[in-house]
């Protein structure tokens, strides 16, 4: 468009003829620009004196392509990130790549292709259509984690952990595939068969694997919970329940007749030590290690456990042990429990958990909701021990005291507990675990649900564990000098039996740095959350080679303001990068405590009710909507549908509406641009109702999207706001070509229309900006700031009346129904003092005019 020079201001604008809105030319052009000008997404340096912002959102797997919740995920990002730096913040948005894991493994068998090629050129495709969809990422810090210059940092920690005592070896449980001769990922397990060989069923190994103690932060990790006040409340609550604190005490009760290899006493973990008197039996896990003892000579019975075992094992891969039916079985053996003496049953239980407490409990069917279950089931003895009475309360007089069963409450009485018959819950557990201690047979203990991290991966697509094994001197770390251990080339994946790593000699023969005698490397790999734990601090100085982060730079940008991904990772990501800030704190490379300040979960995307699938034949591919609607249609769309934080089910219609708008301004704005470049400075007063009615819903609209930007985040609000502001433009578009709306208000309107769109529609808001006449950046262009003198609505003033005469005045916005002025006419104080005690007769409304209230 050329140049409008010559402007008198006599002539009214030209109507152009309507330009048709073409995404695809805008937005390649504005592409090519942006590629041109790595600087623009850039962020200071931490000496910048400008307040800094962290935006993130969560690093995808290199799959190959970008899905609609990818697409969902970084427009929320991007529309926060484009406003933050709009409202002159320092912002940091960077983008990388969670490049290990198995599925780059499988495909590379499957296409005969090897991993680190498959996976880099799926991060090709993805960052291209990233940069088609035109997401403001700084790409000069990048971080693709399958390379060495990042996964050393893995190790480099790997060996400061292992430093600190806090990673150890332990003999765990694997998957194994008989048939394979290998180990198998848990996704790679199938209604409990292999996922190559169907009729094989899977069994569970012990193996020396690599441990790292989370556990040694259990307390920190739940304690500092409640300072994440930005943080989803559902968030919160998964993780403190995946922590699972409880307090409770360690019983010892003897096993009566012979003591086996395992020892001669099951020690019990008990929340509830107040009801111990009412225990029936003692329950095992079947994995309790003196079950082999117990069922040792009875084929019967072991094959009984065996049977309970697979039970648990079935209920653990379908992800809900809680919900298991419950089978149990007797063992013919009895312990004794220590505060009465009493002869109780051993039973072994499928519900009862190995990894939970001491794998071992008191079972107390009258006040446990899941021993009550079983001992219903079993017919064993329900002994009440508990009233639900209070100290110094009465009895009942009229009625047997007796609670509903299990009665599970606190702040009530004991009975039929000896010694201590008559005191508080409360007190009882004080007094019984303090017994316990003194005489030798139990302990007050804490106890965690949340498990220390097993990260050993028999796989070839992961960071290498930089650990030898030395013939003499055992188990040695590798030298920080000769780090990066390096994920060797020529491995052949499809080979059966162990990790792939051990069939390549040249990698697995090594020298022990201590004697020089001959070593064997480690040839497990690290779980890929490892390098999900602590990614986003190498963003703020990805290229650093000689340290994993520079603690300056770190301090300035931590912690991330605002991280955003799916609900999905609330518990496993979530909690080891917590675990591995504050272990980085320890080591002193850090200073915060939590990584995220506020966290945001989005919704997720589906359609046609269902979950997007190959399988249902659902998915809708964000390159199709870009070649039909163009890029700012589909992101502006996907924060358009609904609120951000619930599901989004993707209507190909509703993107032909947001399509439709943005042709609408886009063709206004070409009309009209002229007069916006003449037009400048302050609005002028005594404006036409068609003007200053414009100047009110710009004025409105600036305030309700900067609100939801500061609050809410409901997009889809802001974005109808923005729909309302142009259809006033198009109201008054008569107006405007007649000249009776001063240039001023509607340049002002023009602007600030196309600074809303911005953050969500940055191709065609650049467009437009430029048309504008506008010459400096829109993305440092400052955030538009609403008058509320200009956004408060026009007021009527009724005065009304009762029965003729004058009692009072009310306001209300102008235009407002018959309805709404009657309600607020006889809310008014002055009035309802003085109907008050009379009958109404009738309200007479004048529009405009006055409220007449008849009583008598
Ligand atoms: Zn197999
Ligand atoms: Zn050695």
């Amino acid at each position: 468009m050329a140049e409008i020079r010559d402007m008198t201001a006599k002539q009214p604008p030209q109507r152009r003829s309507d330009e048709r809105y073409d995404p695809e030319r805008i937005e390649k052009k504005w592409s090519a620009r942006w590629q041109a000008d790595p600087a623009l997404y850039a962020a200071e340096g931490h000496t910048s004196k400008r307040k800094k912002y962290y935006v993130l959102e969560m690093l995808p797997y290199p799959s190959g392509v970008l899905h609609m919740g990818h697409v969902r995920n970084y427009s929320i990002g991007d529309a926060l990130a484009r406003y933050m730096w709009m409202r002159g913040y320092n912002v940091l948005h960077p983008m990388g790549w969670d490049a290990f894991g198995l599925p780059a493994e499988n495909a590379a068998i499957k296409n005969n292709t090897h991993p680190r090629q498959w996976t880099l050129g799926n991060i090709v495709r993805m960052k291209a259509q990233m940069q088609r969809l035109g997401f403001a990422y700084d790409w000069s810090r990048e971080i693709t984690t399958c390379l060495p210059d990042y996964y050393r940092w893995n190790q480099w920690f790997f060996l400061k952990l292992y430093e600190k005592g806090l990673a150890y070896r332990k003999k765990s449980k694997v998957n194994w595939c008989p048939e394979c001769a290998t180990v198998l990922a848990n996704e790679q397990v199938v209604d409990g068969c292999c996922w190559r060989h169907e009729e094989t069923k899977v069994e569970q190994r012990e193996l020396e694997q690599w441990f790292v103690r989370t556990s040694q932060y259990a307390d920190e990790l739940l304690a500092g919970l409640d300072q994440l006040k930005g943080w989803p409340e559902k968030v919160r609550t998964m993780q403190r329940n995946w922590i699972g604190r409880s307090e409770g005490a360690m019983v010892d009760f003897a096993l009566e007749g012979p003591a086996g290899a395992a020892g001669s006493k099951i020690t019990v973990f008990t929340t509830r030590i107040d009801t111990i008197f009412g225990a029936t039996s003692v329950q095992l896990a079947p994995e309790h290690p003196l079950v082999a003892d117990l069922t040792a000579g009875d084929p019967d019975l072991r094959g009984k456990v065996e049977e309970l075992v697979r039970e648990q094992a079935r209920a653990r891969e379908e992800g809900d042990v809680g919900a298991i039916e419950k089978h149990g079985v007797f063992t013919g053996r009895y312990a004794i429990n220590p505060f009465n003496q009493e002869k109780v049953p051993i039973w072994v239980a499928n519900y009862i958990l190995m990894d939970y407490g001491t794998g071992a409990i008191g079972s107390v069917p009258a006040h446990d909701e899941r021993d009550y279950e079983f001992a219903q089931k079993y017919g064993l003895e329900i002994r009440v021990v508990i009233l639900p009475r209070r100290v110094g309360e009465p009895p009942p007089a009229d009625q047997e005291e007796k609670p509903l069963l299990p009665y599970t409450h606190m702040d009530s009485l004991l009975i039929n507990s000896g010694e201590y018959n008559g005191l508080a819950n409360n007190e009882a557990i004080k007094r019984m675990t303090a017994d316990a201690e003194q005489r030798g047979f139990g302990k007050a203990t804490v106890t965690y649900r949340l498990k220390d991290w097993g990260i050993s991966r028999q796989r070839y697509w992961g960071t290498p564990i930089p650990m030898l094994y030395c013939e003499k001197c055992g188990v040695v770390p590798v030298p920080e000098s000769q780090l990066p251990v390096l994920l060797p080339d020529n491995v052949d994946i499809t080979l059966p039996g162990g990790s792939p790593l051990s069939h390549v000699p040249e990698f697995v023969n090594a020298t022990c740095p201590h004697c020089g005698g001959r070593a064997r490397r480690e040839t497990d790999t690290m779980d890929t959350f490892v390098d999900s734990s602590w990614y986003f601090y190498r963003y703020t100085n990805a290229r650093l080679n000689d340290r994993p982060l520079d603690t300056g730079t770190v301090d300035y940008w931590f912690p991330i303001d605002q991280y955003i991904g799916g609900v999905e990772h609330a518990i496993l990501h979530l909690i080891y990068s917590r675990f591995w800030t504050k272990f980085m704190r320890d080591l002193g490379i850090i200073h915060n405590d939590e990584p995220v300040l506020r966290l945001f979960t989005q919704g997720m995307v589906i359609k046609d009710g269902a979950k997007m699938s190959k399988n249902k034949g659902n998915v809708v591919s964000p390159d199709e909507m870009v070649a039909q609607f163009g890029a700012d249609s589909t992101r502006m769309y996907s924060l358009f549908a609904t609120s951000p934080d619930r599901e989004l089910d993707w209507q190909e219609a509703g993107v032909e509406g947001v399509h439709r708008f943005l042709s609408r301004a886009y063709r206004f704005v070409m009309r009209n641009a002229r007069s916006t470049r003449r037009g400048a400075g302050a609005a002028s007063t005594n404006l036409s109702p068609k003007a200053r009615a414009l100047q009110r819903k710009l004025h409105q609209t600036i305030k309700r999207v900067t609100d939801d930007f500061q609050g809410r985040w409901h997009f889809n609000t802001s974005v109808s706001a923005v729909m309302e502001l142009l259809n006033e433009l198009y109201g008054a578009e008569e107006d405007i070509v007649a000249g009776k709306v001063p240039a001023e208000v509607l340049a002002d309107a023009q602007r600030n229309l196309v600074l809303l769109l911005a953050p969500f529609a940055p191709f065609l808001a650049s467009e437009l900006w430029e048309a504008l006449g506008e010459k400096d950046n829109l993305l440092r262009h400052p955030w538009p700031e609403y008058d509320p003198a200009l956004a408060k609505e026009e007021e009527t003033v009724y005065p009304v009346q009762i029965n003729g005469k004058l009692r009072s005045h009310v306001s209300v916005p102008a235009g407002s129904p018959e309805e709404l002025v009657k309600e607020r006419a006889l809310a008014d104080e002055r009035v309802r003092a003085a109907i008050d005690g009379k009958e109404m007769v009738k309200v007479i409304f004048v529009a405009g005019k006055l409220v007449n209230i008849v009583v008598r």
